[in-house]
């Protein structure tokens, strides 16, 4: 999502429309005054709503000013407001339009009436407002204010960010590699061997073996646990070096596998499929604190399928063929390439 802010200078208004604005802000500032010393003397609680409120401002007016002072004083406790501070409505409750002739009207509701004024619209801002006069795009909160003797209005357009300058990193989760991860059109990839999973994995099964032999449960259970911890030590020992690799790159994106694709394209069901999903759900959330989404793919035949040219390939071993295109690899790397060039699913992992 990006955001784009507009500020436009309100044209032509006559005086009382002036005049009118001009007291909403004095309003505007009162409500939430009135909240803010309300909660610190205790004379009502959050839950306070426009019924509260004895003024002759819309309501969508009030309920925004009754937000903005619940914010304000979450964050900053006492607040003392100035009254040139801009008056606001929230995203539904204004609108944008344009007359036949091209002219583009804002509308909002203020004390008496809903006023529609033309706003100057200057290049910098002529495609964001055609946009969102088409409806194309999103608008947060109105604000209004004034300076020196002439009245603005100030909103964000959000829309669907492009992607173009993103760098997708596509990632396989497999037995013999655990980790297979390329950056798509980076050259750039890393291979992690599974031997050390392999290896706890082998080792804690043979001691637990060798004490269900010998009757001794409670050990074994003991046994059970340390493996758990190793293995979610490894896991985050993964992850980690997951995010370092993934933020060398600009605008990285995670694609992963979704957790049914890890369960079929590897051997490591029922018992050890657990591993995974803790693996995913570490890389998801160090994503996030790292500020990189996260996506989840359909992984159907992303090993089978050739990442250059998508015919099905050869696969021997550690080495990924085709015969289609010419083309080899090391066959978890085509995977994971094929993984960053799907389209993705926000990871709800
Ligand atoms: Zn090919």
């Amino acid at each position: 999502m990006a955001t784009v802010t507009v500020t436009a200078k309100l044209h032509n208004s006559s005086l009382s429309r002036r005049k009118e604005w001009q007291h909403a802000t004095r309003l505007y500032r009162d409500t939430k005054q009135f909240c803010i010393d309300g909660w610190e003397n205790s004379d009502f609680d959050k839950s306070v709503t426009t019924a509260s409120i004895d003024n002759d401002l819309y309501s969508a007016i009030q309920n925004q000013a009754i937000r903005e002072a619940k914010s304000d004083h979450s964050k900053d406790g006492e607040v003392r407001y100035r009254e040139s501070q801009p008056f606001a409505v929230n995203n539904q409750n204004w609108e944008l339009d344009m007359t036949e002739n091209g002219t583009v009207i804002v509308g909002f509701p203020c004390v008496s009436q809903w006023w529609y004024t033309p706003i100057e619209v200057y290049a910098d801002i002529a495609n964001e407002v055609h946009r969102l006069v088409d409806g194309d795009v999103d608008k947060t909160r109105l604000q209004v204010y004034r300076r020196g003797d002439d009245w603005f209005c100030t909103f964000n357009i959000e829309y669907d960010a492009d992607t173009s300058g993103e760098t997708p990193i596509g990632v396989d989760i497999g037995e013999r590699h655990i980790l297979a991860v390329t950056a798509s059109g980076e050259d750039e990839s890393m291979l992690v061997s599974g031997g050390e999973a392999k290896y706890v994995r082998r080792k804690y099964r043979s001691l637990r073996d060798t004490l269900s032999e010998a009757g001794a449960l409670r050990a074994r259970n003991r046994v059970g646990d340390k493996e758990q911890c190793r293995i979610k030590d490894l896991n985050h020992k993964l992850s980690r070096r997951l995010i370092t690799f993934a933020e060398q790159f600009e605008s990285p994106v995670i694609r992963i596998e979704d957790l049914e694709g890890i369960r079929v394209n590897s051997s490591w069901s029922g018992v050890h499929s657990w591993h995974f999903h803790q693996l995913q759900q570490f890389i998801t959330y160090k994503a996030e604190r790292a500020g990189i989404r996260v996506e989840t793919v359909d992984a159907y035949q992303t090993s089978q399928r050739c990442s250059e040219c998508g015919s099905i390939g050869t696969r021997d071993g550690d080495h990924f063929s085709c015969s289609e295109c010419g083309r080899g690899r090391h066959s978890d790397l085509n995977a994971s390439e094929n993984i960053a060039q799907r389209e993705g699913e926000p990871c709800t992992a």
